[in-house]
């Protein structure tokens, strides 16, 4: 995972900025009949017709965002494209087009570019996106990401944060705490690799937790089953930062409470196991470890059972009274307020 691939090592300088552009663009092929121009003018050109307009952006800073010593760039582009596609997804819209703007030192060659748009192109591919332009320039510091998600609704499909109501259910997607964890690992096998180079990381007991860390995939396929389901969520967001972080900010945009129940929160096996291990407790990962991109939303009760016995889904908990206060209810029956860092044990 930490080994040298770039063994070539074309410099940035001799193709130049439009040689660069024009290199890492050649091959993007454009699917949706919304995007009239794509790379090559001053501005692309869409067209939406009768639909509403989707834009989301995000800028990802090396040192802060990602380390690359064991994110490699493939792995970079993709989840970049991932982070900007699952918002998207959260207000219950398609995605169709990125633009794609990076900053890069003299130290990355062409080579490293090259494979960081290898990500970007398979993302591209994998959930049918345009890339339609962006912005190359140089940084003195390190890499910079910035990637713009353009995505389409109907407007009566469109879902935001601040329409839950007391008595709604509150589901996620998937399970939780994978990522963070698969981060914990790499970065324990970072120091091991620092103090000796020769060893050889056995990482098969973490692989689910590695995949979710490298290469998370933005639901997609949720939005999708919901409509085949015929479920509008009331309020909707992506799990990016954390359980807990993401509940607080549906109940306060919808001024309602919320009671989580923490013997629902679904977790992996292996997370169960590697918090153990790392002496972990797993409610907190799951609650504050970020970067699941699972789609957390509610449900009016009338439409449980169209979710119900669904493997995608899991209720964990459901919308009350503002009054009531946002808890989590502990394995023990305990009530125990919730905040953005998870919960607060002092109450
Ligand atoms: P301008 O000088 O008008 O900003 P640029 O020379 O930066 O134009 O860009 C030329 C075209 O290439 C534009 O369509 C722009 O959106 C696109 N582009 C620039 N950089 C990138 C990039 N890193 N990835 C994808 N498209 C890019
Ligand atoms: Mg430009």
């Amino acid at each position: 995972m930490i080994e040298d691939k770039n063994q070539a090592r074309t410099s940035l300088a001799e193709l130049g900025e439009f040689g660069l552009i024009k290199h890492l663009t050649q091959n993007f092929k454009i699917a949706h009949t919304t995007t009239i121009k794509g790379v090559g003018d001053d501005a692309a050109v869409l067209d939406f017709k009768n639909k509403q307009v989707l834009v989301t952006t995000d800028l990802l800073i090396e040192g802060v965002h990602f380390d690359l010593s064991y994110m490699p760039l493939k792995h970079l582009g993709y989840k970049a494209v991932m982070a900007n596609l699952s918002d998207v997804y959260a207000m219950n819209g398609a995605a169709s087009q990125i633009t794609v703007s990076i900053a890069v030192s003299n130290r990355f060659p062409l080579e490293a570019i090259e494979e960081l748009y290898e990500g970007i192109h398979l993302a591209c591919k994998n959930y049918t996106i345009d890339l339609v332009g962006g912005d190359t320039t140089s940084s003195v510091t390190g890499l910079l990401i910035s990637i713009t998600a353009i995505g389409e609704a109907k407007a009566a499909d469109v879902v935001y944060r601040n329409m839950a109501k007391p008595n709604d259910l509150l589901v996620v997607t998937g399970d939780l705490g994978a990522a963070y964890l698969g981060l914990q690992v790499l970065e324990r096998e970072k120091q091991v690799f620092e103090v000796n180079p020769n060893s050889q990381p056995d990482l098969t007991n973490y692989s689910y937790l590695i995949e979710r860390q490298l290469k998370p995939e933005a639901r997609k396929d949720i939005v999708k089953l919901l409509q085949d389901l015929d479920v509008k969520p009331t309020a909707m967001i992506d799990i990016s930062d954390g359980l807990s972080s993401e509940i607080l900010h549906i109940c306060d945009q919808s001024k309602v409470g919320c009671s989580l129940y923490e013997e629902k929160i679904p977790l992996d096996p292996q997370v169960i196991a590697t918090c153990e291990e790392f002496d972990l407790n797993s409610t907190t990962i799951a609650l504050s470890g970020g970067e699941d991109y699972e789609l957390l939303f509610t449900i009016s009760q009338e439409d449980f059972p169209k979710i119900k016995g669904n493997p995608h889904f899991t209720v964990i908990g459901h919308i009350t009274d503002k009054s009531q206060g946002i808890n989590l209810v502990t394995r023990a029956g305990q009530q125990i307020e919730l905040t953005a860092q998870g919960w607060n044990s002092i109450k």
